[in-house]
């Protein structure tokens, strides 16, 4: 199967360094059968508030745990999932792990929301609405305890259709935030008829903000839009102290990056943020990570 973007994301998989199609079956072939022995696993990274330093979220971020390549990021395996109707099983099989686990931790006193990650294929394909509204159902999930994460590429792909879904999902009460954020092709009007409700800002501009006066521009601009049309707004690859503090002086709502804790098992984040051991609340964890997971992502 290809599809009708098959070709543009083959050159940009390509380019990413993601080895051939013949490559994407056997991953595929894999994945599927991964998924069946519950190989995948969930981390998760804190959103924290800026206003008040406190957490109201966490974000799902898929690994791999492979039985002979170890833990694998998702920039291993999810272009070729995406490429294929294994993205289907992935994100129900993300889904179901994430309303389980935000359960977990509700009924340990906190009830922060989850963020998944989507990808287009998913928000293209009719009935996605449902089969969400489906699993809250199945979960006892409050709507608003959900919020589903979409790239701004995706955003721009099969626009009409993923608008659709926004809007159906919007209308049940789950949130929709645009994922990296300055780095596509998202036009302010393209904002404004899809019904968002948070703008994620793509690390790219944050890494040096307290730094570098163009991405100052941009991101005060960003904040600015979003607002103006009632999203929150969170940056992403926050890693030191300046730049929390220049996004908390700009109006900027929340923040998430290894300044306050890298991708981790749930139970540890309780640990971490809610037993702080004398170093400061948002002091890191031990990495629990390969390193080379750190450079993931976008
Ligand atoms: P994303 O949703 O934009 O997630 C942020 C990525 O940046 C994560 O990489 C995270 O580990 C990394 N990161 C977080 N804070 C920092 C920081 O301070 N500095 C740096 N350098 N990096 C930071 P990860 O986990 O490798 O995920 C990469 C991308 O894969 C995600 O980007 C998301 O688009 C996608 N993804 C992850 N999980 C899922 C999933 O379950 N389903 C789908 N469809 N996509 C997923
Ligand atoms: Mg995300
Ligand atoms: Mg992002
Ligand atoms: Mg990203």
């Amino acid at each position: 199967y290809q599809g009708k973007r098959g070709a543009a994301d083959i050159v940009l998989y390509a380019e990413d360094g993601v080895a051939n199609p013949t490559h994407w079956l056997t991953v595929q072939a894999e994945l599927r059968r991964a998924i069946e022995r519950d190989e995948l696993v969930l981390h998760y990274q804190p959103k924290v508030r800026l206003r008040d330093d406190e957490i109201d979220g966490l974000e799902a971020l898929v690994r791999w745990q492979h039985p002979q390549r170890g833990l694998l990021p998702p920039s291993e395996f999810l272009p070729a999932a995406e490429q294929s109707g294994v993205i289907e099983l992935l994100t129900g099989w993300v889904l179901r792990r994430a309303l389980t686990d935000q359960a977990g931790w509700t009924s340990l006193g906190q009830s922060w929301p989850v963020a998944v990650n989507v990808s287009a294929r998913n928000l293209e394909t009719p009935g996605f609405a449902r089969v969400v509204a489906g699993l809250l159902a199945e979960h006892g999930t409050p709507p608003e305890r959900l919020l589903l994460e979409v790239t701004e590429t995706a955003m721009a792909g099969d626009a009409e259709n993923v608008a659709r879904a926004v809007v159906e999902l919007a209308g049940f009460g789950v949130g929709v935030a645009v994922d990296d954020f300055g780095i596509g092709y998202t036009s302010l009007a393209q904002l404004r008829s899809v019904p968002v409700s948070e703008v994620k800002i793509d690390r790219l501009f944050v890494t040096d903000l307290d730094r570098d006066p163009q991405n100052q521009a941009i991101v005060r601009s960003v904040i600015e839009l979003a607002h103006g049309l009632g999203c929150r707004v969170t940056a992403e690859g926050v890693e030191t102290a300046p730049v929390s503090a220049w996004l908390a002086a700009s109006g900027c709502d929340a923040a998430q990056g290894y300044l306050y804790s890298r991708p981790v098992v749930w139970p540890h984040l309780l640990e971490m943020f809610l037993n702080p051991r004398g170093t400061g609340r948002h002091a890191r964890p031990e990495p629990v990570e390969p390193v080379h997971l750190s450079t993931g992502g976008t």
